[in-house]
């Protein structure tokens, strides 16, 4: 996995641009002290660990299912309440931590998002654009799928031994790691709480504050 930027510029950095214009301090207009809007996130309380402050005072972070002392499978149990069982976990269209399965449920259910995720894939071969504007360019090539194949050619029907053994091969072998092939990583994603590593997003991007 390479570094990402995604948190960062799809997510932090429109929302900080929507945040002022709603308080009515576009950047780089110096937001008085107590003005600030109120976010609230949907970490639950088995993911405690990512909830987080936001990085600037005109935004505060409230997390009400932990303060509510709600599970995943509270959550669960109260979407299905609602008929809502199949809601997806949240995150980007080409987020590369999918599992085959989400793959796979965006290919079966909207050929148009496919279309986009596939065109995607295929624009980020040679990396970040950026990046290799300023000589950092990328060593090999990037995928979205752990096969490194293209998307539209990627085995996400099954799980082939190769595929397993690459897999056993580069990743601690641990259930987790092969549940993640087919699940996607367990986590949903939020601003201030990715689904990946830890991303330290204002240092790399400078990011309006
Ligand atoms: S879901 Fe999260 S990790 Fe995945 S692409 Fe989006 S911001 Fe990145």
């Amino acid at each position: 996995m390479t570094r990402r930027q995604c948190t960062g510029e799809y997510k932090i950095k429109p929302i900080k641009k929507k945040v002022r214009e709603l308080l009515g301090y576009p950047y780089p207009t110096r937001i008085p002290k107590g003005i600030f809007v109120e976010q609230w996130a949907g970490i639950s309380t088995d993911e405690f660990h990512r909830a987080k402050d936001a990085d600037v005072k005109y935004m505060h972070n409230r997390h009400p299912l932990i303060d509510m002392d709600w599970s995943r499978s509270d959550c669960i149990r109260y979407l299905t309440s609602l008929g809502l069982a199949d809601t997806p976990k949240s995150s980007c269209l080409g987020c590369p931590y999918h599992g085959n399965a989400q793959w796979r449920r965006i290919r079966d259910t909207s050929p148009e998002e496919w279309a986009d995720v596939v065109e995607f894939d295929a624009a980020i071969r040679k990396g970040n654009a950026r990046a290799n504007a300023t000589g950092n360019t990328l060593l090999g090539e990037a995928f979205l799928h752990r096969s490194r194949v293209p998307l539209s050619d990627a085995p996400i029907d099954h799980v082939t031994a190769a595929e397993w053994a690459a897999i056993q091969q580069e990743l601690t072998e641990t259930a987790q790691d092969l549940d993640e092939l087919e699940s996607g990583v367990i986590d949903g994603c939020s601003p201030w709480a990715c689904r990946g590593e830890v991303e330290p997003v204002q240092e790399n991007f400078g990011l309006a504050s």
